[in-house]
């Protein structure tokens, strides 16, 4: 009796390391499913202003005495060379992140003087969309990379400047709070009053490449990689990042860092 109790609690180990082995292999299919459809993506995208700096090189050679169409060309071919550039440098930093884990680099960062560079920044930009960016800023710090923090909060600042309204405005905020584990967090906001995130879509948006709709995306200069970076960068200063609401009247994105050094660090 002993002897089959000891196989049949031998045998549950053994299912329960093979289950163990099947979710391993079930999460590497995953992944490299999720690595081919990266590289697919960004090779749809790379094409498409591939194709027309060649088609416009041609017009080039065929009416090089034309000034007009001269010009013309030669300002498409700068704004597509320029949107490959922007892509090609989101992708390389994207895919650097997730394949070879590199160690973040933290520091204790100022967030009142960095939030307002970052406004500095973008002013130009938010004039020439008549948006305005209002900021309401506290003393605190996170603990982050205050490149990587540099780049989070423009990318939310612009996104929140492409997808507003004329008229709108971009409120920009910041406080220190009690995590749920009881360690003090620096929570930054970016609420916008522009055209929001549909509810079917607002799961989907920090997924690389994922654009709300292709039109209003383009015409706005975007790539769908913009979150997917925010939210890895995040997750590598050991933070968060998510979509808290959004509707009619605009959409509001919340930042989680921690304020200090963490303990086990
Ligand atoms: P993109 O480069 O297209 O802006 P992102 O990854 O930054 O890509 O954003 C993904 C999608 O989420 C965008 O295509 C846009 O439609 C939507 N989105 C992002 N931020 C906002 C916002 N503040 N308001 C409305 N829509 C937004």
């Amino acid at each position: 009796y002993e002897m089959s109790e000891r196989i049949a609690s031998s045998v549950r180990q053994l299912t329960e390391e093979q289950t163990k082995l099947l979710d391993a292999i079930g999460k590497l299919q995953e992944l490299e499913q999720q690595q081919k459809q990266f590289i697919g993506n960004i090779s749809h995208e790379l094409k498409t202003p591939l194709t027309s700096i060649l088609a416009y090189a041609d017009l080039l050679e065929m009416y090089r005495d034309d000034p007009a169409l001269l010009e013309q060309a030669g300002s498409r071919i700068r704004s597509d060379a320029e949107r490959l550039y922007a892509l090609v440098e989101k992708a390389l930093q994207l895919s650097a992140m997730d394949v070879y884990e590199l160690e973040t680099y933290a520091e204790s960062v100022r967030l009142l003087p960095l939030i307002e560079e970052a406004v500095n920044r973008l002013q130009a930009k938010a004039a020439a969309a008549n948006v305005r960016i209002a900021a309401r800023l506290t003393e605190g710090a996170a603990w982050a990379d205050p490149d990587n923090l540099m780049h989070i909060t423009l990318n939310l600042l612009d996104n929140a400047i492409k997808y507003n309204k004329p008229g709108g405005v971009v409120t920009i905020s910041n406080r220190t709070e009690t995590s749920d584990e009881g360690l003090p967090a620096a929570v930054i906001e970016v609420a916008d009053t522009g055209i929001g995130i549909p509810p079917e879509a607002q799961s989907r948006i920090f997924d690389p490449f994922y654009t709300v709709s292709a039109d209003r995306s383009r015409t706005a200069g975007g790539t769908g990689l913009g979150l997917a970076l925010v939210r890895s960068l995040a997750e590598k200063q050991g933070g968060s990042v998510r979509l808290a609401e959004s509707g009619a009247n605009g959409s509001r994105f919340v930042l989680v860092l921690p304020a200090e050094r963490p303990l086990h660090e």
